[in-house]
């Protein structure tokens, strides 16, 4: 690494292999020995390791964070007409589901210091139609559970929570995926704990609800042919579960490092950009680390002639998204959200990134900000 220019990696996912590649390649190796491509062994495995865990009464691997999402709905019996509460700030896949079973996204704006949905504004836009929250724990980090939770008890209502982005943060001393009726999580390969392609699992406490979304990721079968529920091919393959299963041993290390990487971050940047703040009783695990600068297009050219990658999380509000004209929002509806949107930009994040090189992304920073 000279002085002017480097090569950073934004999650450094050729770094995560290397790093246990001998362990990986073994697990690897022993499942093409079996050929128990579907619902082998180490799937369980991976199944009982996710339950200890989060402390989740039951996880449910399934083939990625979107279908996960899609289990917990239709375990609930989403209806066409039911609305679902939810925010505008998060990546497609979480209202996406929500309107694939023709259900309506009901958009409730963000905090400005966490970006997770504002649990104040969430009662306005209950209706007798509604049917669920799910709140996201963007960036990694749980918004306020226990308000949401205490809404929804008030109005008979599920909570979701769409957990692809924080697995293994903590709020109040419990872990994300444990703390509402369900929980969604996914192991796409740049999530904080990602597999070699797609994967995802849904978690409850309820035995009921389990036992329906087991059945429903195996197309609603009670056995071999016999279906009870209209469900879906959303199994994970026994090659991620068994990359996982390896990739779980090491997690807590990884999320140590995550934070590691954040704080340095934060350390140097706080005083020149708007910094992300983790809420009292929270830890993060930082699937991004997004900071806010106003002049975002010139901050991410300079950076990149400085050969650091940068990314942005989300440019465009799903409220304003093309998909969901027919809800006819517009343009100032959800005014956090939208200057969020103009202004968040994220870091290179993963464990693998030293001082060395925060301290040059940062200097580089400064000298990009207006
Ligand atoms: C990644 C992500 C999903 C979807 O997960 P996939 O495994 O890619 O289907 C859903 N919600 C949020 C907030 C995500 O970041």
């Amino acid at each position: 690494m000279n002085n002017t220019t480097t090569s950073i990696d934004f999650a450094n996912l050729p770094m995560a292999y290397e790093e246990h590649k001998e362990e990986l390649d073994y697990a690897i190796a022993g499942v093409l020995k079996n050929a128990n491509y579907i619902m082998g062994e180490p799937v369980r495995e991976l199944e009982e390791k996710l339950e200890k865990f989060t402390g989740a009464k039951y996880a449910i691997s399934c083939s990625s964070g979107t279908d996960a999402l899609l289990l917990a709905l239709m375990a609930i019996d989403i209806q066409p007409g039911d609305q679902v509460i939810t925010t505008p700030f998060t990546f497609i896949a979480t209202a996406e589901t929500i309107a694939f079973l023709k259900a309506k996204p009901v958009f409730v704006d963000i905090e400005e210091e966490t970006y997770n949905i504002d649990p104040s504004k969430i009662e306005d836009k209950i209706t007798p139609r509604t049917k669920a929250i799910i709140p996201v724990s963007i960036f990694g980090q749980v918004p306020d559970m226990d308000r949401i939770n205490e809404v929804a008890a008030k109005h008979n209502l599920f909570v979701i929570e769409d957990a692809a982005q924080s697995f293994g943060a903590t709020y109040k001393g419990k872990r994300s995926c444990s703390l509402s009726t369900f929980a969604c999580t996914s192991f796409f390969p740049a999530k904080p704990l990602g597999c070699f392609g797609d994967g995802g699992a849904v978690f409850t406490s309820d035995e009921r609800f389990a036992k329906k979304m087991k059945s429903m990721r195996l197309h609603g079968q009670t056995e071999r042919y016999f279906h009870k529920y209209i469900g879906m091919g959303g199994r994970l393959d026994t090659l991620q579960a068994a990359v996982l299963n390896v990739k779980m041993n090491y997690y807590e290390k990884d999320i140590k490092n995550r934070q590691r990487v954040a704080e340095e971050y934060t350390n140097i940047l706080k005083d020149i950009v708007v910094v992300p703040i983790v809420a009292a009783g929270n830890s993060s695990v930082w699937a991004q680390y997004s900071i806010r600068v106003k002049n975002r297009e010139e901050v991410v050219a300079k950076l990149k002639e400085a050969g650091i990658p940068t990314a942005v999380h989300y440019p465009r509000p799903l409220h304003l998204q093309e998909c969901f004209e027919y809800i006819n929002h517009t343009e100032g509806e959800f005014p956090i959200t939208e200057k969020i949107s103009n202004e968040i930009l994220s870091l290179p994040m993963n464990p693998y990134i030293t001082k060395k090189e925060i301290q040059f992304i940062s200097k580089h920073i400064k000298t990009a900000i207006i």
